[in-house]
């Protein structure tokens, strides 16, 4: 179909929900993608933090075939046996006892609220209440919204669930101000993603853990974005020593087949009970068997591969300091940010790399944000870096 007539049709018939660039993609190897033309481009957004393996890796391209041919859906009212193996390959990357399979992020985050407030409803303790962050990302659902700390996602959609209250990221003094004894979890991203790559400091991060601790506040920490070795350690939290009581993945986790899954471990882990929640589609083995090859290459050398590429992107980018409408240059891994000051338009530099054959995208506070498949190269980077110090190079303020 020529590109004017998809155009024209998602005019038409899509819901207006989305900003899209003038580009339609046709098909992906490795971390490139070709457009309905021909015309590589080099992927830095990695389908938002999902495409970890890139396009068309041969072991997810083969698993999921393979799967295909034998059970693509069965109920969650029968077992399963992909599933099965998944999860407990998923529990032996770290600290976590149980787990819940859903199909987003979104959802993953839903999951974690209601196992909270199941937890303490049990225990028959008045503490519904989840303190969030300032500038948060957390989902499109109305409590995930809700739960996310920007009113630009949450006003037009009122009446809001009640149970949030938000506090600065990166302020210690600001979350023990709001601890009341309402309060039963806080839920954080260790990086701030969707918000421009705000990464939280240590000492904030190990502090909050000691006061949750110290309270019996639950710990829910929002991996959807930072997990499956996006910031060169599996779980963004490892960075900081610290056990949260709940994580929640999607993104990376079924590298490009849509899957979320809630982590939990101690008493929490076990407050639902069958009949409290659930999912139709969640944990089906198709998403499984994506989500196993994507598990066992992290286990085979790719969290290492990650994080020495990422190191090596982030020297790179800092070079670009040296122009003074770079404010900063920030991140773990492979989730990298480029601060832009707001007389340079982030959205128009992210146009002109297209055009010169790099995707990537803009997030939140004029932020370049990179998320690049793990498997990028250092010609990659170094050939993008190139042509983005050329775009600054040519620009006069
Ligand atoms: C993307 C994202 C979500 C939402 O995930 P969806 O799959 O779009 O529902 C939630 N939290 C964080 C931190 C994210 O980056």
């Amino acid at each position: 179909m020529d590109f004017n007539k998809i155009k024209e049709l998602d005019a038409k018939n899509y819901m207006s929900t989305f900003n899209r660039q003038n580009i339609c993609f046709e098909r992906g190897e490795g971390s490139k993608l070709y457009d309905t033309v021909g015309k590589e481009y080099v992927d830095f957004v990695g389908g938002i933090a999902v495409n970890a393996l890139g396009y068309n890796d041969p072991e997810l391209v083969s698993a999921i075939s393979e799967q295909c041919k034998k059970l693509i859906h069965v109920s969650n009212l029968y077992y399963n046996e992909t599933q099965a193996r998944m999860i407990d390959k998923l529990l032996s990357l770290g600290i976590f006892e149980k787990a819940f399979l859903c199909n987003s992020g979104a959802e993953a985050n839903e999951g974690a609220i209601k196992l909270v407030r199941k937890y303490f409803y049990d225990k028959g303790e008045q503490r519904s209440t989840i303190i969030t962050m300032l500038d948060s990302f957390h989902g499109r659902t109305l409590a995930t919204l809700t739960a996310t700390g920007q009113e630009k996602y949450s006003k037009p959609y009122a009446p809001l669930p009640v149970g949030f209250k938000y506090v600065p990221f990166n302020d210690l003094e600001a979350l023990k101000a709001a601890i009341t004894p309402d309060v039963g979890a806080v839920m954080i991203e260790c990086i701030q993603g969707e918000s421009g790559v705000n990464v939280a400091t240590y000492d904030y991060l190990v502090n909050t853990y000691a006061l949750l601790k110290s309270k019996g506040i639950l710990l829910i920490i929002d991996e959807v974005q930072t997990g499956m070795g996006r910031t060169g350690k599996m779980y963004g939290f490892e960075h900081y020593g610290i056990q949260p009581d709940i994580i929640t993945l999607a993104k990376a986790l079924g590298g490009g087949v849509p899957i979320g899954a809630v982590l939990a471990h101690g008493d929490v882990a076990n407050a639902f009970k069958p009949g409290d929640h659930g999912s139709t589609f969640g944990g089906n083995p198709l998403a499984c068997a994506a989500a196993e090859v994507v598990i066992d290459k992290l286990k085979n050398g790719l969290i290492d591969t990650a994080c020495d590429i990422g190191d090596y992107m982030l020297s790179r980018l800092s070079k670009l300091k040296k122009y003074n409408f770079v404010l900063d240059v920030r991140g773990k891994g492979l989730l990298l940010g480029l601060q832009l000051s707001p007389k340079l338009s982030g959205a128009v530099v992210v146009s002109k790399m297209l055009s010169a054959g790099f995707i990537l995208n803009c997030a939140g506070h004029n932020t370049l944000r990179f998320a690049p498949p793990y498997i990028i190269t250092r010609q990659e980077i170094d050939d993008m870096v190139d042509a983005l110090n050329k775009i600054f190079s040519e620009t006069n303020i």
